[in-house]
């Protein structure tokens, strides 16, 4: 049964916030610069797991919250959409955003829940995903609106993706290897104007994780020559070429990320730290308010 505004119990004051799930306990993709890597590419009996994650986030995510189905694993497969369904029937006032490599056919249950506009869908289409075994999509492309690429700058070829009737964005990230960007500035921005050139109507952006910009100085320092100042909102734009460039600070105020072992951890954090070091930081799900006034047992 869906809950309504009214049953809200006691962390209502909360403000809306964006937070990434890992949703999945595994990947059908073994992608050669996956961070997460260590946590995720495990024998079974090393998985955590937490079969309560489900009924955790209904009774504890904050309301009005938007929930990126972003990793660990491969949100789509069959066991995690269940999961993204049970959540969203549950709990009307959240939205979802699925990242996902286009291995699974989204089911029935998630096809409604794009068509009322709660659930958004996003591929990550690269190089990378294609060496980690991505082969055939078998994602329905009209539930598809972004794509995200990680290019090298070995990849110069620039195709626009065809035959996704409701794509409006293509982010172009540049590849990290640890928190070194192995693209050049120049090799980046020629990438993202070559997509503008062949897009219709779709708005190609880059980003620039601030969390990296030590590491990668000389690049950032190019980067700003090129770009008009930041916006309030975090963005930059290209004084030639006129495109995004996404160099938005993550705020504690509103990242989270909630872990499939049944934690939560802020992002800041992690990104100080490595993904090894994830289990020092994280403290149980349960330690947040509850939402609502739920009888235990009742969705799982
Ligand atoms: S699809 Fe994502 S989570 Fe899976 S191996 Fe590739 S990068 Fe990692």
């Amino acid at each position: 049964m869906a809950l309504s505004e009214s049953s809200v119990k006691d962390n209502s004051s909360l403000e809306r916030r964006v937070i990434s799930v890992e949703i999945s306990p595994k990947c059908n993709l073994r992608c050669p610069e996956c961070n997460v890597g260590k946590r995720l590419h495990v024998n079974s009996n090393e998985r955590r797991n937490d079969p309560e994650l489900v009924k955790k986030i209904i009774e504890h995510v904050p309301y009005n919250s938007t929930l990126l189905f972003v990793g660990l694993g491969e949100p789509t497969i069959p066991y995690s959409q269940e999961r993204i369904g049970k959540i969203l029937h549950s709990r009307e006032d959240l939205k979802g955003y699925i990242q996902t490599n286009g291995s699974y056919p989204l089911k029935e249950e998630l096809e409604g829940l794009i068509k009322q506009g709660r659930l958004e869908v996003g591929l990550s289409l690269d190089q990378q995903h294609f060496i980690g075994g991505q082969k055939k999509l078998r994602i329905q492309p009209e539930y598809v609106e972004s794509i995200s690429t990680i290019v090298t700058d070995e990849e110069t070829q620039s195709k626009m993706p065809q035959g996704f009737p409701n794509l409006n964005r293509i982010l172009i990230t540049p590849l990290l290897v640890g928190k070194k960007i192995a693209n050049s500035w120049e090799r980046l921005s020629e990438t993202v104007v070559a997509y503008q050139g062949i897009s219709n109507g779709v708005t190609i952006y880059t980003e620039l994780p601030p969390p990296v910009r030590e590491d990668n100085i000389k690049l950032f320092e190019e980067a700003e020559r090129d770009l008009e100042p930041l916006t309030p909102e975090g963005w930059r734009k290209s004084k030639e070429h006129g495109f995004y460039v996404d160099m938005e600070p993550t705020t504690p105020r509103n990242s989270m990320r909630i872990l499939i072992d049944g934690n939560y951890i802020n992002i800041p954090i992690l990104a100080e730290g490595s993904w090894q070091e994830v289990d020092k930081y994280s403290k149980p799900l349960t330690d947040l308010p509850k939402v609502f006034d739920l009888e235990i047992g009742r969705y799982e």
